[in-house]
């Protein structure tokens, strides 16, 4: 089956395009629009999505060459995300479908970030065990299956990338500072500066703690030296990532070897960051532990991933009615 994708959940409008299981195009446009304002602006997202939805759309058939009368179906990302974002994709997802007259299959876009490892060669064999770490999750899945998926542990407050993100704006670095973190990171010395680790029982994840604990750093050095950041940037960019990343690792592990789990992954916006690839192949070398990092454009929101997770309800035959509605909370 020929695929139409569509994502819009958040501040990335994409258009992908998936034939019998391979994605053949995954178009992406960014949103400079929120740079300006340190986050994203839902009401400004929405009206960026509905600029370049059908260009977007355009292009990734045209990647694909694949003409609109091939379609055999229109998956699209339901929730969760921002209301008025998912509206714009939901919208465009049932009017294409109904002028076409195809079928609609809706996509849980939590789902769709762990499916994205079904669109490599390599695939994780069930059951597998990802970490989804993005800008509004941070979750330890334990995956059986397609559409089997239970989250066995969670963050009890921010997102692993919101902790980046929010360092970041700290340091006065613009949004998202994820990849900026990520980049001076990789200059600086990571054992330099020391932050917390957070007791918390179980699976679960906290990430406020060191938020707070880096805002009084920062505050207090600054207080001491106005030019403390930039004379330090790098080594406290490199000690922040570290501890976020074992953070992250630390349970994951744990949780890996309770569950007897073979196969590991990575999903998510975050798993874009140099030092948790690392830490993952690290620690999968060290278990023995088989591990699936995405492809760069299919860790952040992408289309290409709402494709494949199409493709896989294509063939259960499980589609959605012309009276569906986006969802800005929805569990997996
Ligand atoms: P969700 O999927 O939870 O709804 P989202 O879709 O906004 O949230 P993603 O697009 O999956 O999130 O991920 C975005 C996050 O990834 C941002 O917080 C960003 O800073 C972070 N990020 C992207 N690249 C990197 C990187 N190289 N290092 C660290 N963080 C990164
Ligand atoms: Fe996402």
């Amino acid at each position: 089956p020929v695929i139409l994708a569509i994502e819009s959940s958040c501040d990335d409008t994409s258009a992908a395009v998936c034939v019998d299981g391979a994605v053949l195009s995954n178009v992406i446009a960014n949103q400079a629009i929120h740079e300006a304002y340190g986050g994203v602006v839902p009401e400004l997202a929405s009206r960026v999505h509905q600029q370049n939805i059908v260009p977007a759309v355009q292009q990734a058939l045209l990647n694909a060459k694949v003409n609109k009368n091939d379609i055999d179906a229109v998956a699209f990302t339901r929730g969760p995300g921002l209301l008025g974002s998912l509206l714009v994709g939901v919208s465009f997802a049932k009017a294409f479908a109904l002028a076409n007259n195809l079928p609609l299959i809706e996509i849980n876009h939590m789902q769709a970030h762990v499916l994205a490892h079904f669109i490599a060669d390599k695939k994780p064999s069930f059951p597998f065990l990802c970490l989804t770490v993005s800008g509004g999750h941070t979750q330890i899945v334990l995956v059986k299956d397609y559409f089997n998926m239970e989250v066995i542990g969670q963050t009890l407050d921010d997102a692993a990338g919101e902790a980046m993100d929010k360092t970041s704006k700290i340091l006065g670095l613009p949004y998202p500072g994820g990849p900026l973190i990520d980049k001076y990171a990789r200059l600086g010395n990571a054992d330099r500066f020391k932050f917390p680790e957070p007791q918390i029982p179980g699976f679960d994840y906290s990430f406020s703690g060191l938020k707070t604990s880096i805002l009084y750093f920062i505050r207090d050095n600054v207080a001491a030296n106005p030019n403390f950041i930039q004379d330090n940037l790098n080594d406290i960019c490199a000690s922040v990532e570290k501890r976020i990343v074992t953070i992250l690792l630390n349970k994951f592990e744990k949780a890996a070897r309770q569950y007897g789990i073979k196969d590991v992954a990575l999903a998510g916006g975050v798993s874009a960051n140099t030092g948790l690839r690392l830490g993952l192949q690290q620690l999968a070398e060290k278990n023995g532990w088989n591990y699936f990092i995405p492809a760069m454009q299919y860790c952040t929101d992408n289309a290409g991933m709402i494709a494949i997770a199409g493709y896989h309800k294509y063939l259960k035959g499980d589609f959605a009615g012309q009276d569906i509605a986006p969802l800005a909370r929805m569990p997996l």
